[in-house]
């Protein structure tokens, strides 16, 4: 899609975080200065990029340091946040009009996605439960009225299409008598697509001023096609003070054009986005979210989650325990274990594992990877008693072979975990002995 590349050079610099224990100011400059190399060359518009690598280093430099997260997170946070905000924040729905029939009218450029749009959208309501009527009101472009004729039969949407007695040839006339019609036959919502041409023209505009004044639309939606780069910006412009609009389609998202300029409409003409449209069937077609197309764009869907169940679900005077007997090599089966529930209640682990600081080491140490696994290590540790759980030495064979029974598993199985346990314990605290935590490899173990 017209995101890619952006997604691909943002996690990228993202992930250039990772690992990171601590972010200077200097880490902050560098990150943001590739943030908005990538950001430009991906085509956003200029006071767009500045504001926004403002914002997040503005940010980054002042985060109150969330316990949950560490410093990589939080600028991903950050970063995820702003791109939600520059995207328009909350969902936008249409608006619709308390008597019906809600009138809609499609505006854009010639070649936008208009017509197609119309058929999505008439397909989308209809599917919502609505009634909608199709208005073909784009005289202009050779075809149109037929064109739309083909997407309504495909949407199962009628069309209101000019015919002789209908207002031929004048497209105010056109949009008013399908309201009528509307009325008459009680639809509830009415599409009006307009005409575009190929550039901005005083006359495109004269007329769409007219129908708009004419039908009184509930809704405006600027049509605009992603591909078309910065062009959009001043188009997007040019709508906006000529006929106006209370709203934002994107479309042909699925293109392989650099999208940018789609990102700054919203940001620049400050009318929300409501819809994309990313292929050519009439199925291509979603509600716009500003936050999953964030998180489509960082290509971090899971991450986010992660980063929002993290600071939902986490216990800091816990997690401070256990990571002070870790650092010290005094963590215990138990605290493991509580470590383990804590960690399993924010989804699958899969998911979670690339995000932990050190997991990679303990995916390997521990053989944490599938859940069937970590079901097992669980069982195993809860058949212990106490005493066992806080030193596992002492558990002698006869015990061992106890514990596999009561847990259902293999005494190979309880001596792995307890081995293992202890080669994972003596890593991680001589990691942190390395890492300058303190504490090194003492304890009782
Ligand atoms: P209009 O002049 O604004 O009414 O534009 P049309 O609806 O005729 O669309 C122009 C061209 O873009 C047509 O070939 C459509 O099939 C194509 N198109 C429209 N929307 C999309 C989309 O989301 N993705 C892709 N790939 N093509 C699209």
């Amino acid at each position: 899609g017209v995101f890619s590349t952006l997604s691909d050079r943002l996690t990228t610099v993202l992930q250039g975080l990772r690992g990171k224990g601590r972010l200077s100011d200097a880490d902050i400059d560098a990150t943001a200065r590739e943030i908005r190399v990538a950001l430009l060359e991906a085509d956003v518009a200029l006071p767009v990029v500045r504001g926004f690598i403002a914002k997040v280093k503005e940010r980054a430099k002042g985060a109150e340091v969330h316990q949950a997260l560490n410093p990589a997170q939080q600028v991903v946070k950050i970063v995820n946040e702003e791109l939600v905000n520059v995207l328009g924040g909350e969902t936008r729905r249409l608006n619709l009009a308390k008597n019906p029939p809600s009138v809609i009218m499609l505006a854009g450029l010639q070649g936008a996605g208009k017509t197609t749009l119309a058929g999505k959208l008439a397909r989308w309501l209809k599917g919502q439960g609505h009634t909608p009527l199709l208005v073909a009101a784009d005289l202009q472009r050779p075809n149109a009225v037929t064109q739309l004729q083909v997407v309504g039969e495909r949407a199962g949407v009628p069309v209101f299409a000019p015919e002789p007695g209908n207002g031929v040839g004048n497209p105010v006339e056109v949009s008013r008598r399908g309201i009528e019609e509307a009325k008459a036959k009680q639809h509830d919502i009415v599409l009006v697509d307009t005409a575009g041409r190929l550039g901005v023209d005083e006359e495109m505009m004269k007329q769409a001023i007219d129908i708009r004044a004419a039908v009184d639309p509930d809704e405006v939606l600027f049509v605009v096609d992603a591909m078309v780069g910065q062009d959009a910006i001043n188009t997007a412009t040019a709508f906006r003070d000529g006929v106006g609009f209370t709203g934002v389609v994107l479309t042909k998202l699925d293109g392989d054009a650099r999208g940018g300029a789609a990102l700054s409409v919203r940001e620049v003409t400050g009318q929300p986005i409501l819809f994309a449209s990313n292929g050519e069937k009439l199925e291509d077609f979603d509600v716009f979210h500003p936050d999953r197309m964030a998180s489509r764009i960082l290509g971090m869907g899971d991450v986010l989650t992660l980063i929002e169940q993290a600071e939902q679900h986490f216990d800091q005077a816990q997690a401070e325990k256990a990571a002070a007997k870790l650092h010290t090599g005094q963590l215990t089966l138990e605290d493991f274990l509580e470590q383990m529930l804590a960690i399993r209640k924010m989804g699958p682990i899969a998911n979670l594992l690339g995000m932990l600081p050190g997991a990679g080491q303990m995916k390997d140490q521990l053989g944490m990877l599938d859940e069937k696994h970590l079901d097992r290590i669980q069982a195993i540790i809860r058949g212990m008693t106490p005493a066992e759980r806080d030193d596992p030495k002492i558990i002698n064979g006869s015990r061992r072979l106890r514990i596999a029974n009561g847990s259902g598993v293999k005494v190979s199985d309880v001596n792995d975990l307890v081995n293992r346990f202890f080669e994972a314990r003596k890593m991680m605290a001589s990691m942190a002995g390395r890492m300058g935590f303190g504490g090194g490899g003492g304890g009782k173990g």
